[in-house]
């Protein structure tokens, strides 16, 4: 079960007084506490979401989402497909503008377990700070290929299912029984602006339309819920339970 908020501790850099002399200040809206010499505790631990999006970009779908996650000022980050980003530039130019990261997803959504250095160099092309592999399939030589280059492997923790269901309502309580059972307070959320399929295609990516109102939904729950809707950077990126072959 999801355990509730604090009081757990943190420690950070020596910033106050000792014992009695306490000081309260906010950080990021919370109230912490200095408790001692170059010892911050936090009394209310952070709840925290952070939502991602992959195979896209997808208009008008990602764009419909872009205007959800703007009305309620949440960032996000889009894990898009190569050979997308190259057919929709424009809606490229719209997420960047909108402030949200954009990932590596790689170009043609291929998996890549076994896949030779040139392949991996073509796929992934050396760029992005974040990258998730299609479908979560990875191994070794993934693995290195990101070492090499820099680039972090950004799995997630639950997941929407929204390449599958149908409706909001069936994307939301999946995704809720998930975050009901994970350990911790924090959760990298999966949900799909794009629909891998027709990559390649003339198709615009899929119906995505159950996602856009699920997103608005997801939001709001969670916000009622204390939870933060946070960018990719403040979380701890999972890698996955194990290494698929
Ligand atoms: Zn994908």
């Amino acid at each position: 079960m999801l355990r509730r908020a604090g009081p757990i501790c943190f420690w950070g850099e020596g910033r106050g007084g000792v014992g009695a002399e306490a000081n309260w200040i906010e950080a990021r809206g919370k109230i912490i506490v200095i408790c001692g010499i170059a010892k911050v505790c936090c009394l209310h631990a952070m709840k925290k979401l952070s939502l991602t999006f992959d195979d896209g970009p997808s208009p008008p779908c990602t764009e419909a989402i872009l205007a959800v996650l703007s009305y309620h000022s949440v960032p996000a980050t889009f894990f898009m497909i190569g050979e997308r980003m190259l057919a929709h530039e424009a809606t490229v130019k719209r997420v960047e503008q909108a402030g949200h990261v954009i990932g590596n997803h790689t170009r043609t959504h291929r998996n890549l377990c076994g896949a030779t250095f040139e392949d991996l160099d073509r796929e992934i092309n050396r760029w992005g700070q974040y990258f998730r592999p299609p479908g979560g399939h990875y191994d070794e030589g993934v693995l290195k290929y990101l070492r090499d280059h820099d680039i972090q492997l950004a799995m997630w923790d639950a997941e929407g299912l929204d390449w599958k269901l149908k409706t909001a309502d069936e994307i939301v309580a999946y995704l809720d029984a998930q975050i009901s059972s994970l350990e911790g307070d924090s959760a990298i959320v999966l949900l799909h602006d794009g629909d891998s399929e027709d990559v390649g295609s003339e198709h615009i990516g899929g119906n995505r339309w159950a996602t856009v109102e699920a997103t608005d939904r997801i939001i709001t729950r969670y916000r009622a819920q204390g939870f933060e809707f946070v960018p990719l950077r403040e979380m701890t990126l999972p890698r996955g339970p194990k290494v698929w072959r």
